[in-house]
């Protein structure tokens, strides 16, 4: 746990510092949120989505201010953290316009009795614990379906996204959202295990590192709570042997570099034909050549640092371990000179099973890229990790990569194409990914009571 402190990872200038909750204060905010609750579930629906636009259109309007301030919070470029901007805004559009339906009661076939529906009604008030690498997005994900179903919220932050933090507080108040109905808390994680294990509060979602991750499903079991958990990935890109190698080398390097490689879900692992390695590893280093890391506020910087400079450390710790391991560095991985928490981004081959690097998630501008003799040995590979969050195949033949793509053990997977992420399309992994969805119908399956009602 830091402190609720910002600091510019461009500059390592201290932004701002925030109050943190007292521990005098915890159950006075798990009062607010569970007296909030009777009132907001009778909302009516339409209410509650039409408050959803509002935020939605405060997103759109105050993009640039927004993009701005997680540029400087952690270092998204700004052009991006726009991107991320509409993206929050669509997920809060899409939930107003499709959630009011997805609420609607649901008559069964009676088997027998006079009637028997479902009803999808919310559960009560809901524990947010959210990530820096996408401020808003993490965020929309969870508050959009809990809001919109009925339930209520207590939201706690990265530490280092605490000023993003505050404008969504008071974005949603300012939309509608009751005082008492969404809680912004600067917390501690001993203050949020408090909160989990007390019977006001009905369930947990956490995106964030598997430690995090494991933390808070623990306290969540004990106490008979509901979790939701999405962590990291390792996600493989396979290539297949009549994919345009150049062309899919410049997109694999394109989408690792998207915010810094700070990605759940961005393609850490590349895999292609081995008599295809030399090409596509020239083209995956040219292009990290050619990308010149910025100052993030700057609208022309493709890449900016990383969220801090400890994450920065951790990043180039990894890289230096996988080449003393014995792999072998073709770009990057160094430190440049100046302030701030960036790395020059890194391409790594030969790197085995028995190094650190085949195992770990790498959450930085790092490629490592395998080669392969044949498809199976492309999947066994690619499954051949802890995580199984998403991942893609590339080839000309649909077909065949569809079925290859069915093969690998993830959550989301994608043939030509990588981490498409939509409102309405479901998002979350199996095996140490996490569990639970969100976004789409799924997002909005996670904390709710289906309530049958059968009438003999
Ligand atoms: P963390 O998982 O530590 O942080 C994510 C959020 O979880 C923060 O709000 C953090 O708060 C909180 N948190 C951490 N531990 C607990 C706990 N025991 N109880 C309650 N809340 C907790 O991520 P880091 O920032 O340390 O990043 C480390 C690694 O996590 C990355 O290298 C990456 O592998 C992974 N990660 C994955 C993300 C994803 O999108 N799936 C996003 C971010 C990180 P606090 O900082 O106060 O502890």
């Amino acid at each position: 746990m830091t402190a609720y402190v910002t600091t510019n990872p461009a500059t390592g200038k201290t932004e701002r510092t925030f109050p943190e909750l007292d521990d005098a204060a915890v159950s006075d905010v798990l009062g607010r949120v569970t007296d909030a609750y009777p009132g907001w579930r009778a909302t009516p629906a339409a209410d509650r989505a039409q408050i959803l636009v509002r935020v939605a259109e405060a997103y759109e309007a105050r993009s640039d201010e927004l993009a701005a301030l997680i540029a400087t919070e952690m270092g998204k470029p700004v052009k991006e953290a726009a991107g991320e901007v509409a993206l929050a805004a669509s997920i809060y559009r899409w939930y107003a316009e499709h959630g009011p339906d997805l609420l609607t009661r649901e008559t069964l076939d009676p088997q027998g009795a006079q009637e028997s529906v479902v009803q999808t009604e919310p559960i009560g008030p809901l524990v947010g614990v959210m990530p820096w690498n996408f401020p808003y997005y993490q965020v929309a994900r969870f508050v959009a379906p809990n809001l919109l179903v009925g339930n209520t919220i207590v939201l706690k932050h990265a530490p280092i996204c605490a000023a993003s933090a505050e404008v969504m507080d008071e974005i949603f108040h300012t939309a509608g959202v009751p005082d008492d109905v969404y809680v912004n808390v600067y917390a501690t994680n001993e203050q949020i295990a408090d909160m989990i294990a007390d019977p006001r509060i009905q369930g947990i979602s956490l995106t964030g590192s598997e430690r995090a991750g494991a933390s808070v499903a623990e306290t969540a079991g004990r106490n008979l709570k509901k979790a939701v958990l999405e962590l990291g990935g390792s996600d493989a890109f396979i290539v297949l042997d009549d994919a345009d190698v150049a062309r899919t080398a410049k997109v694999a390097a394109r989408a690792r570099l998207m915010n810094g490689g700070q990605a759940c879900n961005s393609p850490k692992r590349m895999i292609v034909p081995t008599d295809k390695v030399e090409e596509f590893v020239s083209v995956l280093v040219s292009t990290f050549e050619a990308t010149e890391h910025g100052d993030p506020t700057d609208s022309g910087t493709r890449l900016g640092p990383l969220s801090s400079v400890a994450a920065r450390d951790g990043v180039a710790e990894q890289v230096r371990r996988a080449v003393e391991q014995g792999a072998t560095l073709h770009t990057g991985g160094e430190v440049p000179d100046g302030d701030g928490a960036f790395l020059r981004p890194a391409v790594l081959t030969g790197v085995t099973k028995d190094m650190d690097a085949y195992s770990e998630e790498i959450f930085g501008p790092v490629a490592v890229v395998y080669g392969v003799d044949s498809v199976d040995e492309a999947v066994t590979l690619a499954n051949d990790v802890s995580y199984g969050l998403s991942g893609s195949v590339w080839s000309g033949d649909i077909e065949r990569a569809q079925e290859i793509a069915d093969r690998l053990e993830v959550g989301m997977a994608y043939v030509n194409e990588h981490g498409t992420t939509l409102p309405g399309l479901p998002f979350g992994g199996v095996k140490r990914s996490g569990f639970g969805r969100e976004l789409g119908r799924w997002g909005m399956g996670e904390f709710v009571n289906t309530r049958l009602r059968r009438t003999a």
